[in-house]
């Protein structure tokens, strides 16, 4: 995988780190383990998926 930009994932209730990844067009649900509220996480579009970064292998 390498140098792959993660982004941090957080609970909008009490802001605590969910998890790391990168989400693309894509939705999941994740518990937060201290608020024990169900959060709903939406990947970016495949618009933005384009990695910005000039050396990814992913960029298109
Ligand atoms: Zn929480």
């Amino acid at each position: 995988m390498g140098k792959l930009y993660y982004q941090e994932y957080r609970c909008p209730h009490d802001n605590k780190l969910l998890f790391k990844g990168v989400l693309v067009d894509s939705e999941i649900q994740i518990k937060c383990r201290h608020c024990k509220n169900l959060i709903k996480i939406q990947g970016i579009d495949k618009e933005e998926m384009v990695c910005k970064k000039i050396s990814c292998p992913n960029r298109v």
